[in-house]
């Protein structure tokens, strides 16, 4: 690499590479992608201007970014056995506004999960686009058993009428009935859209049901599960489908798109085509499931009693603390998460009273499901004594061991 001059700028990186080595990473939508997609990032494909798509741009010299893009497209409908892709969108959220322009209009409805049981801001937040320009509601959980109740959603469906119906989630740690959601669709005249950003590379993975088949459009993230650089995509089976999500996504809410993302994304999508990545998904459901267990056997409740994914919501109100408080107190001993709400939490959501942990990232490191076992009793001893400095300081010399056993880049 060449010598850097901005000495404030590098010392930063070298500071969050070191911070992300010393903790363990808990947020649930963070990853460790591997060196190769982060040097995909750092090309000079970064400097190219190739607004349109391949075979069709407004812009000269694309001939080896249209290699790159076709590529990427293709790895992506090979991985979700879908027929068209489309790899530009910026963001996860980028990705949902061209789903959801090419779906519907402005101020049609569409039926999302609720935002306070776990649906992202990007399905209806009043202060997001979806929010401002669509009309949504929402279906939640089931209050006992905390899980989607599919009589519930179709009873929804019903009585608002939905253009789209919306499924895919940010918090919800049970697996979603694709099938279940395309039968209300169809009994209801709506388009059927998941967004599966978190989920997508178990998908990828065969440790979830893949929604291609039974969704009008399917988008997601490049960058959580399926440990890609930060991204969105498209993918979809019908091909009315994808020339409405082309024209969507750009111009509709892009201008050029990032090459040197999309390069990314294919060095990416490659990596969960190979056999190894199933293994990594299992090892990731394998490791949730683990860490749930264990917490729940030192007495915390965990949402729904489990996990069927890569993430668990944990209810900390048992032990008087604010889901705020807790995610604090963890930090305090490098283990990274966030506070999150419960369904029909009491708190306000700066407060809420859960903490979300995710095992996408401290599973890319190696770690296995008896780490999973001494994690649990950590995070059950900081909740426990919040307040122990010096226990927080033990702990924290543990975590940084086993964070130094386990190297993420070397
Ligand atoms: C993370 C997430 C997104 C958006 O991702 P960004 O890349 O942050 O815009 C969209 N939908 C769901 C369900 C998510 O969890």
């Amino acid at each position: 690499m060449s010598a850097h001059s901005d000495s404030e700028i590098w010392a930063a990186v070298a500071a969050e590479t070191e911070r992300q080595e010393r903790q363990l990473e808990l947020i649930a939508s963070e990853n460790h992608t591997s060196q190769e997609v982060m040097d995909a990032v750092g090309t000079t494909l970064t400097n190219k201007y190739a607004e349109g798509y391949p075979g069709r741009r407004y812009y000269g010299g694309c001939e080896h970014v249209d290699v790159v893009e076709n590529i990427a497209r293709g790895r992506a409908k090979e991985l979700f056995n879908a027929k068209y892709a489309n790899v530009q969108p910026h963001s996860g959220t980028q990705a949902n506004m061209g789903a959801l322009m090419a779906l519907c209009q402005p101020g049609d409805r569409v039926l999302a999960m609720s935002l306070d049981h776990g649906g992202h801001l990007s399905h209806g937040h009043e202060k997001n686009f979806s929010g401002v320009f669509y009309d949504f509601h929402s279906y939640g959980v089931e209050r006992e058993s905390e899980r989607l109740d599919m009589d519930q959603v179709a009873s929804r469906a019903k009585e608002v009428q939905p253009r789209v119906i919306l499924a895919g989630a940010s918090a919800y740690s049970r697996s979603i009935d694709f099938a279940a959601f395309a039968e209300i669709a169809r009994e209801n005249d709506a388009l059927l859209m998941v967004d599966m950003a978190h989920i997508a590379g178990l998908v990828a993975g065969g440790q979830h049901d893949n929604p291609v088949p039974h969704a009008d459009v399917v988008t997601m993230t490049t960058h959580k599960t399926l440990r890609g650089p930060r991204g969105g995509l498209i993918v979809t089976r019908d091909l009315e489908v994808l020339k409405r999500v082309n024209s969507s996504v750009f111009p509709g809410g892009q201008g050029g798109p990032l090459m040197h993302v999309i390069a990314a994304k294919a060095v990416a999508l490659r990596e969960a085509l190979a056999p190894q990545f199933a293994d990594y998904a299992r090892a990731v459901v394998r490791n949730a499931q683990a860490l749930a267990g264990s917490l729940s056997e030192r007495g915390l409740r965990i949402v729904s009693g489990g996990t069927d994914n890569h993430l668990c919501l944990v209810d900390v109100s048992p032990s008087g603390l604010s889901g705020a408080q807790a995610e604090d107190a963890l930090h305090r001993v490098d283990l990274t998460c966030n506070k999150n709400l419960i369904p029909y939490d009491e708190r306000p959501p700066m407060e809420a009273s859960g903490v979300r942990l995710g095992t996408a990232a401290i599973t890319t490191r190696g770690l296995d499901e008896d780490d999973m076992n001494t994690l649990a009793g950590w995070i059950a001893e900081t909740l426990g004594s919040p307040e122990d400095e010096s226990m927080q300081q033990r702990i924290r010399g543990e975590v940084a061991e086993m964070a130094r056993a386990h190297p993420i880049y070397g």
